[in-house]
This record gives structure tokens, sequence and C-alpha cells, in this order.
């Protein structure tokens, strides 16, 4: 008796404009929005896109999370994503990304479009500017501060190293 031969299956009709899809697939985010690092414009980027073009001024985009290692080599690092300074880790240069997180010993110019943090174990000699600044316990900041505030107006503070560094957060 043949079990695997000509045996029909009728599987059941499905009218799929009925199916309602489940709650969390149509709510999931699947666009993100950034700030243009060169012209301020605000782009929505497919969530896992790793670079994009300006539709305002038309510049190139990095939009990936970069982690700085050990003794950079690097000079400039500009991203729409998120920098991480390690503990360990030395930077000389410019650093710009939409959240920078200093846990290490940066020199230079130091701009996060949203965010910046200096952690406890974090060294920052030069400037920074930023709409928002955290800095721990610990954190040691030398140089020049810029907040840019909601108004567009700059709150600008100078720091030493024989100074605490501020606690400074936005609406204080
Ligand atoms: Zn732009």
């Amino acid at each position: 008796m043949p079990l695997f031969g000509k045996q029909h299956v009728r599987l059941p009709m499905m009218n799929w404009s009925q199916v309602i899809p489940r709650p969390e697939s149509r709510n999931a985010p699947t666009t993100r929005d950034i700030d243009c690092p060169y012209c301020g414009e605000t782009l929505r980027v497919p969530l896992r896109a790793i670079n994009t073009r300006c539709t305002s001024c038309h510049k190139h985009l990095r939009l990936e999370d970069v982690v700085i290692r050990g003794d950079s080599p690097l000079t400039r690092v500009t991203t729409c994503g998120m920098i991480l300074v390690e503990p360990c880790a030395r930077f000389s240069g410019a650093l710009q990304g939409a959240e920078v997180v200093i846990a290490g010993r940066v020199m230079g110019t130091v701009i996060g479009t949203r965010h910046v943090e200096v952690t406890a174990t974090g060294k920052v000699a030069g400037t920074i500017a930023t709409r928002e600044l955290v800095a721990d316990d610990g954190a040691l900041i030398d140089g020049e501060i810029n907040i840019l505030n909601a108004d567009s107006s700059i709150t600008t503070l100078t720091t030493g190293a024989d100074h605490a560094p501020p606690k400074y957060r936005p609406g204080e």
C-alpha cells in the first residue's frame, strides 16, 4: 500500500487580507532619526543603515558606532552614531558623534550633538561642545565646555586641572 503516493492534502483556504499582524511586528521601529553633523538637518534612516548621504548638504554620513581602543592612531572620528573611548584608550584630535562617552583620555575637541558623558575614569583636555554634559565623580575636564541650550543660546564654562569639573546638567 503506497504510504507516500498520491495523497490529496487540502489546505484550508485563507483570506490573507483578513489576517491581522501581531501588534509588536506592526509597531517595531524600522527607522531612526539622526542629526547631520555638518548642517544639522534631521534625517530619518533605516535602523540598520551604516551610512547615508545628507539630503540637505549631500555630505556622506557615517552612522555606525565607534569604539576607541588603546593608543588610537586616528585624529578625527565623525559619526552620527555613538563614540565610546574605552578606559585605557588615548585619543588626540577631534571626536564628533551623536553621543560621546569618554572613559579614557582625550586631548582635543569633543562634539556630542546630543550628549557627552565623561565617566569617573575619563579625562578631557580641550573643548567639549554638546547639548547635554554629564560628568561623573572623578571625571577630569580641563578646558572649555560649550553647552548648546534648548533656546539656541550657548553657555560657556572654563575649567582647570586644579578645579573640580562642573556638575552641569541642563535646567540647572
Ligand atoms: Zn547635512
